[in-house]
């Protein structure tokens, strides 16, 4: 076969992100009647504030400008200070490495898990043994790509080494693991509004926690008096119809990626398609990740997939070649080097696509993948 033959065009509707949903102008058109857009105090944030309270069943949610900033409140909310070690896998969102240098502490490198994208549990472990005890004041759990991490048994390991455990759950609003929502298992929690994200204002997030002393933290470190940290009431009014779509949102992404999985496994593919396969878990897909067998097919799969206009793309980078000035690294970060450089991921929006359409999308991706052996 030639390479060529599998480029043949396709009419595949892939949506756009943001999302285009007709509430959204409803949304904007009431917050600027209302003239809640020029307020400090807008009834759009109260009110969203109120509706994540609901959601993630915790006490405190304080909106704030981005996920970055969330991480950074939260890490200082739960203490972390100058000279302090905070855990963080080394497969992670790379701007909360760079929050945690921010404060003047030093991130401790953990293995990502096998099993999910997260931060892998035993790494943490050895980690945590290999360091002074009490030098850890904190741990950032993530979750990613659409997995759930373990934060049972993370949780259980902070409360043991007196560890704040913040809980990333910037990729993953709507999340359920064991009936219990994604973000209310931390100590302090964070979510991002970020352009790219399943819920989007183009900028945004918010800072959770049950604990009061948390929260007059974060309150403090944020109102002098006025909010340091803001959101935008417009991004705020434009989030709320997208809340009432993300439980559907979700459900449909779920069900296309594991359609794509059921392709792949079908063409037996040496391509793996990771979907979360806890049955305890709801996963909430950001992006579907592929696990390719070396870097040099990753890339030509990207670069292939991109050809036939699908949104692939490479992960995160790994942050364990930073140096042994910027991190402390007790332990082997082979896992997350393996994902950094071997896995393709697909843009959430490919996800939303019809009903109708989504086997076509799977045999694409088959295509993309045949054309990467080829090319
Ligand atoms: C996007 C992201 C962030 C940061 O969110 P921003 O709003 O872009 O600052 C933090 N953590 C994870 C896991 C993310 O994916």
């Amino acid at each position: 076969m030639d390479c060529r033959s599998l480029i043949v065009g396709s009419d595949l509707n892939i949506p756009s992100w943001p999302p285009v949903i007709p509430h959204l102008n409803d949304a904007l058109r009431d917050c600027i009647d209302s003239g809640d857009w020029g307020r400090y105090d807008s009834i759009s944030k109260r009110v969203l504030t109120e509706r994540l309270i609901d959601l993630f069943s915790v006490k405190h949610v304080q909106l704030c400008c981005s996920g970055t900033a969330a991480i950074e409140l939260a890490l200082r909310a739960g203490g972390v200070t100058a000279g302090d070690l905070v855990a963080v896998s080394a497969f992670d969102y790379p701007g909360n490495f760079r929050t945690i240098e921010l404060l003047g502490a030093k991130p401790m490198l953990v293995d990502a898990a096998n099993e999910n994208f997260g931060m892998s549990v035993s790494s943490l472990q050895s980690a945590l043994h290999a360091v002074e005890p009490r030098s850890v004041r904190a741990v950032i759990v993530s979750h990613l790509y659409g997995t759930a991490s373990d934060v049972h048994a993370i949780k259980s390991i902070c409360n043991k080494s007196q560890c704040v455990l913040i809980e990333d759950a910037c990729q993953s609003p709507g999340m359920w693991i064991d009936a219990q929502p994604a973000g209310s298992f931390g100590d302090l929690s964070t979510l991002s509004f970020g352009g790219s994200k399943p819920l989007t204002a183009g900028n945004g997030g918010a800072v959770m926690t049950s604990e009061d002393r948390f929260a007059s933290r974060i309150s403090s470190l944020i109102h002098r008096p006025s909010d340091t940290y803001a959101m935008n009431a417009i991004g705020a009014s434009l989030l709320l119809p997208q809340l009432d779509q993300l439980k559907q949102w979700n459900e449909r992404r779920y069900r296309t990626a594991i359609q794509i999985a059921e392709a792949l496994k079908q063409n037996s593919s040496t391509v793996r398609c990771m979907i979360e396969k806890i049955k305890e878990v709801q996963p909430a897909y950001y992006k579907l990740a592929f696990q390719c067998e070396s870097t040099e097919f990753r890339n030509r799969l990207v670069h292939s997939g991109i050809e036939l206009g699908l949104p692939f793309g490479e992960p995160f980078r790994a942050m364990s070649g930073s140096s042994e000035r910027r991190s402390a690294k007790p332990v082997s970060l082979a896992q997350a080097d393996r994902y950094a450089n071997t896995l393709c991921v697909l843009d959430h929006r490919a996800l939303l696509i019809s009903e109708e359409q989504s086997n076509e999308l799977a045999s694409i991706i088959v295509r993309a993948i045949e054309r990467a052996k080829l090319c």
